[in-house]
């Protein structure tokens, strides 16, 4: 199957596999496990961040960080759209008693500082306390500018707030504009990385930042459950994920590119595909084209998914660019000469 429905659908390749057998283990949360060491310092020093703590899933890493940033009572701002307030089940306050403040960011997550200044509560017991500014890049596959990270980390330092990265993508940020990570996640306290989007580690994210909050991140991820054992053998994936698929991510970019660039021959499609997009392209149907164009898809081996007119396909390690061709022939064969009428 060529599955374009997300860039977690990745399988560990035999070389990652051969990596994650031979891994080195101990007891993890006796700090005693040498291959997660190596990939939290790892992480540390490509981010540029004092230290670094693994986790079992990006959800995970963002709570972890913002129960670490936040107390009881406290506040965090974010977009109303952003996967920490959106699709992470409410994490921060069901278990972290902290109220989100979610604002309207624009699409490729940026915000009007203005509007997040008005936000900022007073020091005043009738409000929380707002300490936190929550940011994500890529966003919807879109790359933040970064001069508007530079500009937000000067703002929050100015009103005495944090910032945490939520970068499960970041390295895709990081590809598309030529940079070090580094100089995008300088411009965060906190900075989440997923290893199992694109990057195609079976399991895993870690968080990092200065050695003060990830010791009590780390106390956090333990309440939460994710005091693993002998997972080094899931780090040393994140590891060869990290020495071998980054800067191949410019290839699922170009295959986002050509899947983009040939689904603008078809009059009846809406394709989105910006030059600050990585490795996504979106695509809204005619109605009531969607849901039968999934089936006919999935019966030649293409996995798409669908939100009512609107598609999202995503590329990654597993989808060549011949795969590439076949998905394009599948709309192909159901789109031409079908007489379907724009919408
Ligand atoms: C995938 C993702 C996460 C983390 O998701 P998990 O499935 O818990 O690993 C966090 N933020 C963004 C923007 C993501 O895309």
């Amino acid at each position: 199957m060529i599955d374009l429905r997300s860039d977690t659908v990745t399988r560990p390749t035999a070389a990652m596999r051969k990596a994650m057998l031979a891994a080195d283990v101990g007891d993890d949360v006796y700090g005693e496990d040498p291959t997660i060491n190596r990939l939290e310092r790892t992480v540390a020093e490509r981010l540029g961040k004092e230290a670094a703590v693994f986790a079992a899933s990006g959800t995970q890493s963002n709570l972890m960080a913002l129960m670490a940033h936040c107390e009881r009572g406290d506040e965090y701002i974010v977009n109303q759209r952003g996967h920490t307030y959106l699709y992470e089940g409410g994490g921060a306050a069901v278990l972290g008693s902290i109220q989100p403040q979610p604002l309207e960011f624009k699409p490729n997550g940026t915000v009007d500082l203005d509007m997040v200044t008005r936000a900022i509560k007073p020091d005043d017991p009738h409000h929380a306390r707002t300490r936190l500014f929550c940011l994500e890049n890529t966003h919807n596959g879109l790359v933040m500018p970064l001069d508007f990270l530079a500009e937000a980390r000067d703002f929050a330092r100015t009103r005495g707030l944090a910032v945490h990265l939520d970068g499960a993508r970041v390295f895709n940020a990081a590809v598309h504009l030529g940079v070090d990570v580094e100089a995008i996640t300088q411009h965060a306290d906190t900075v989440s990385i997923c290893l199992s989007k694109g990057l195609g580690a079976p399991v895993g994210s870690v968080l990092a930042g200065p050695h003060a909050l990830m010791r009590k991140a780390r106390r956090w991820r333990k309440v939460l459950g994710g005091g693993m054992r002998q997972a080094g053998i899931l780090a040393a994936a994140g590891i060869f994920a990290l020495e071998h698929h980054v800067s191949r991510l410019k290839d699922d970019h170009a295959h986002a590119a050509m899947l983009a660039q040939g689904l603008k021959g078809f009059p009846q499609l809406k394709v989105e595909y910006p030059e600050d997009q990585t490795n996504m392209v979106f695509l809204d149907f005619p109605r009531d084209h969607a849901e039968p164009f999934v089936g006919f898809c999935r019966a030649r081996g293409v996995l798409l998914s669908i939100d009512s007119r609107r598609c999202r396909l995503v590329t990654h390690l597993d989808v060549s660019e011949r795969d590439i061709q076949t998905v394009l022939a599948c709309f192909e064969a159901h789109f031409s000469g079908s007489g379907i009428a724009t919408s």
